[in-house]
């Protein structure tokens, strides 16, 4: 990876997203770093998330034409349980998908197969608020 100026930001950027439960917008972000006493601009925290994305460290959802970003651990192929209530990301992984996905391949004749799989539910929070 190459060496950049604003190295130390990104880093607060990455951690500060690493702290958060879920999915969250950049203004979020930035306004959580901003009450932790981290200069870091809105214009950088933008820039920060797209740099995760883009190495994997970080997931984006465009919702109601918004980017919302979490934490992902890269190189690692894995899949999320997302709270549709909170946003809540859990990290799972699914031997019975992988056999599956190449199973399924192997018998339409595709190679190299990839897939992405997140289950979308409420978690046992929100599930519990509903039910009180
Ligand atoms: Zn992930
Ligand atoms: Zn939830
Ligand atoms: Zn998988």
């Amino acid at each position: 990876m190459t060496a950049r100026r604003n190295t130390w930001q990104k880093e607060a950027v990455r951690s500060a997203l690493g702290r958060e439960d879920g999915f969250v917008s950049a203004q979020s972000l930035h306004s959580s770093l901003r009450d932790a006493g981290s200069a870091v601009g809105l214009a950088t925290v933008y820039r920060a998330l797209a740099d995760l994305e883009e190495t994997g460290e970080a997931d984006a959802l465009r919702q109601d034409g918004e980017s919302l970003y979490r934490a992902c651990t890269p190189g690692k192929h894995h899949h999320h349980l997302i709270c549709r209530s909170c946003g809540k990301t859990v990290e799972i992984t699914a031997d019975e998908v992988e056999d599956w996905a190449r199973a399924v391949a192997a018998r339409n004749g595709f190679t190299q197969p990839e897939h992405v799989v997140d289950v979308f539910g409420l978690c046992a929070e929100c599930t519990a608020r509903r039910a009180g």
